[in-house]
């Protein structure tokens, strides 16, 4: 295997080496004191990240345990729910919803398009059974986003919750939980935050909560329970299970970095990275996946592949003679991700991403300009700099 240089992956990106040298601290007992103070003390640096002032809840895994946590506490037997998919995850919780018992209506669109938030508010006035609407914010993927700024406040005024699965979300885009009435949110660590891959950040509003508490079905006991973490550690100070120590330490890390730059700067510099990353794209004459740039999301640009070459083996091929790491489709279609998350949307970062992808593609016989694509990301990444 050759040397691995740049991870630009769509997640887990890599850590900044502050995040580093916290996972490498002193794995202390759950009940010192310290970690205590630091587990609270981080759950609040999370509600300042999502802009809320709704609970927080830190599972102590990898974002899918928070997304099928949430999803159990609040679907019951026969409820209608409205899933919104514009790629995997959202066709994945649909599957989800069908499992735990929900009536299930969707909005699908094809995985290079975003949902209308019109589309969503006549739905949502000619089916008043609906009383949940499940939006992915960011189709990591698809290299897409949702609007959330219309479509919260469109569930909102018809009272209806959400669910929402930001977990590449928060940090990359705006992301205004209280502002745009979010009721559960999930996000990641090891995305746009470069924090480990470990820990889901929830908020849950008061309204989810009583959804929560009216819902027989709501996992109780169980490692996935959100009401176990209300129970045992909002009210009492306690804890359902040893939370993943170092992952805390690394969690907090993140956070602080994130916090000193400003959520707004760091959503800025992944709009930034974007820009480079496109142009490239485009100078290089290769195809954006995203059907629009209004919908094409800033942590992860996503390039549509010729038939000829096959997104996988394209992947491999970029790492093994480039040393870099790039994400191919995961079932969106035959499209190679360029990420720019996290520590990654920077500087020449998507330059080398966009160099190695280029170069990759002219050894396989495809007919890019990689020249043409590395000066048109140049001059944007020039003026922005100016
Ligand atoms: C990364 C990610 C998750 C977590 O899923 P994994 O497959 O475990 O990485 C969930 N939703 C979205 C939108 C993500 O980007």
């Amino acid at each position: 295997m050759s040397k691995l240089d740049f991870t630009l992956s769509a997640g887990p990106v890599a850590a900044s080496p502050r995040t580093l040298a916290a996972l490498g601290y002193p794995i202390v007992y759950h009940y010192d004191p310290e970690f205590l103070e630091q587990f609270a003390r981080t759950s609040n640096k999370v509600a300042e990240f999502f802009a809320t002032k709704n609970d927080i809840v830190l599972m102590q895994g990898e974002a899918i345990l928070g997304l099928e946590g949430a999803t159990r506490s609040l679907v019951r037997p026969g409820m209608h729910v409205l899933n919104l998919v514009q790629g995997v995850f959202g066709k994945g919780t649909g599957y989800w919803l069908t499992d735990f018992g929900a009536v299930l209506h969707e909005i699908e669109v094809p995985y290079n398009k975003a949902v209308d938030p019109a589309a969503v508010e006549a739905y949502l006035d000619e089916h008043p059974e609906i009383e949940l609407v499940t939006v992915v914010a960011s189709e990591t993927p698809s290299g897409t986003v949702s609007d959330m700024s219309r479509i919260g406040p469109i569930c909102r005024e018809h009272g209806v919750l959400t669910l929402v699965d930001t977990v590449s979300g928060v940090g990359g885009m705006e992301f205004l939980t209280d502002e745009w009435g979010l009721d559960l949110c999930v996000a990641g660590a090891q995305k746009c935050l470069g924090g480990p891959p470990g820990v889901s950040l929830i908020s849950v509003s008061p309204a989810a909560w009583e959804a929560i508490d009216r819902n027989p079905n709501a996992p109780t006991a169980s490692y996935l329970s959100l009401t176990d973490w209300r129970e045992k550690w909002l009210k009492g100070g306690t804890f359902p299970y040893t939370p993943s120590v170092s992952d805390i330490h690394g969690l907090e890390a993140s956070l602080d970095e994130a916090l000193e730059e400003g959520v707004e700067n760091m959503v800025e510099r992944h709009r930034r990275s974007a820009l480079v990353a496109r142009a490239g794209v485009r100078a290089m004459g290769l195809e954006l996946w995203a059907d629009s740039d209004d919908i094409a999301s800033y942590c992860v640009t996503s390039v549509r592949l010729p038939e000829a070459v096959n997104h996988v083996e394209l992947r491999s091929y970029v790492r093994e003679r480039y040393g870099v790491m790039l994400s191919s489709g995961q079932g969106a279609g035959n499209i190679i991700r360029i990420a720019h998350m996290g520590p990654t949307a920077s500087g020449l970062y998507p330059i080398v991403g966009l160099s190695a992808l280029g170069r990759a593609l002219l050894d396989l016989g495809q007919k890019v300009d990689v020249g043409a694509g590395i000066d048109a990301a140049l001059a944007v990444l020039s003026e922005q700099r100016r």
